[in-house]
């Protein structure tokens, strides 16, 4: 028997991760495409945030601790040629980078801010550490050591960033001290300090951000494939009933109408046992990749309910909507050819589609729908399979579409 490949089955290819290919494309430059690398920073800043806080804080009081020490060591006159630098600039960059992690839209604006920022609070910093020089004070020069290492690790500045400002301070650095008038042979140990310094701190900094999106991405893939059904690539039970969940609430919310398709494959049975199980499970695959190809709007999910039964949510859909897509799925499977001695409805394997169609109503719930829409599959298939039946509350006065306990026939107002 021949199963249609890919190519021949239109609009029927899985859609590939996202992140298994950014996985195997790797990321050397640190940089994955622009869809995950927003979402990676987004669940970056999320969990960074309070960090974020308490490291600007603590660099807060340090620079406050030595401004108070300068006071005591330095020469007064000194004194207000730093403190311009430090309260006028050193501070003021780091209260407002503080400040910016305590906006609403703070995910947003925390990284360019802090692009602008880490360059103007270092700039300041080799100010100081010049100004202090010129005094005779080269006790100051290690803590721009700190402050590179830091902008390196604790004030969330991409790698790429913390690199481009860490050179800038030394190219500000070398340029100031030169025009302060020092020899190279007096700054030049210095500068080559900070360059050591930034080797070390980069080295460390692109191990750690490399490894945290490696991280990040594996984390992601075993999520997707924990939703994912092993046969067929679709979406899985545990997908759909998270789906389904989330979209009755936001059908109920807005009071639109959502419908909800239960396809199951007609006498699969008989298929197994005629053409065997590694038939039927090349079948199933190709089943589902039609399936995939009728969802096309965006909110629509497709998933493996069990065995051979599928399962696709269609909000936002009229029945007349959902009873196209239904067809489509229908048609599309007869289409593949595959053929089926065994079966009563048709020469080929086909599908019997139910469509449960309903507005969430108080008295109302998601399980119910799923009842609706599989007591339509069973009325489709005791009209002979191979067809579509639609069960909509606009159309009928049902008896279901509420939930209703397996014991009993009462509804239940779950
Ligand atoms: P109907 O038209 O009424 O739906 O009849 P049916 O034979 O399709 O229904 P039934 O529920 O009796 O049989 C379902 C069959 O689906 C049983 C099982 O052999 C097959 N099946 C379920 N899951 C898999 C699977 O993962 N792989 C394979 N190959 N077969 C499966
Ligand atoms: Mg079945
Ligand atoms: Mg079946």
């Amino acid at each position: 028997m021949q199963i249609p490949t890919d190519q021949q089955v239109p609009d029927g290819t899985l859609p590939e991760s996202p992140v298994a290919a950014q996985l195997r494309r790797g990321f050397r430059w640190l940089r994955f495409s622009p869809e995950l690398e927003n979402a990676y920073w987004t669940d970056w800043y999320a969990e960074w945030r309070a960090y974020l806080r308490v490291n600007l804080c603590i660099a807060i009081v340090v620079f406050l601790g030595f401004a108070q020490l300068s006071h005591q060591v330095m020469p007064a006159d000194s004194q207000p040629a730093m403190n311009l630098v430090r309260f006028g600039a050193l501070i003021p960059a780091l209260v407002l980078a503080l400040t910016v992690t305590f906006l609403k839209d703070g995910r947003r604006w925390y990284q360019p801010a802090i692009l602008v920022l880490a360059p103007l609070g270092m700039g300041a910093i080799v100010v100081l550490v010049i100004i202090a020089w010129t005094y005779g004070e080269p006790r100051v020069f290690p803590a721009l050591i700190l402050a590179m290492i830091s902008v390196y690790l604790l004030i969330g500045l991409p790698f790429f960033g913390a690199v481009s400002t860490n050179l800038l301070a030394l190219a500000v650095y070398i340029y100031g001290a030169g025009a302060a008038g020092a020899a190279l042979r007096e700054f030049g140990y210095n500068a080559l300090v900070l360059v050591a310094a930034n080797v070390i701190g980069g080295a460390v900094a692109y191990n750690v951000e490399r490894t945290r999106r490696r991280e990040w991405l594996e984390a992601r893939l075993l999520l997707e494939l924990v939703e994912r059904d092993g046969l067929t690539g679709i979406a899985n039970r545990r997908r759909f009933d998270r789906d389904l969940k989330l979209q009755w609430a936001r059908s109920a919310r807005e009071q639109r109408p959502i419908a909800l398709l239960m396809a199951d494959i007609d006498c699969f049975k008989a298929y197994n046992d005629h053409y065997g199980h590694q038939a039927g499970d090349e079948a199933l695959q190709a089943v589902a990749r039609v399936l995939a190809g009728c969802a096309r709007r965006p909110a629509d999910s497709s998933a493996r309910y069990g065995g051979e039964e599928f399962a696709m949510i269609l909000p936002e859909t009229s029945p007349d909507g959902a009873r196209q897509v239904a067809e489509r799925l229908v048609d599309g499977v007869r289409a593949l050819g595959i053929p089926h001695e065994h079966s009563p409805a048709a020469t080929v394997l086909t599908v019997s589609v139910g469509i449960g169609h309903v507005v969430p109503a108080p008295r109302r719930s998601a399980a119910g729908l799923v009842q609706l829409a599989d007591q339509a599959l069973y009325a489709a298939k005791d009209a002979g399979r191979n067809r579509v039946h639609l069960l909509a509350t606009e159309y009928e006065h049902l008896q279901t579409g509420y939930f209703r306990r397996p014991t009993g026939g009462s509804r239940d107002t779950q």
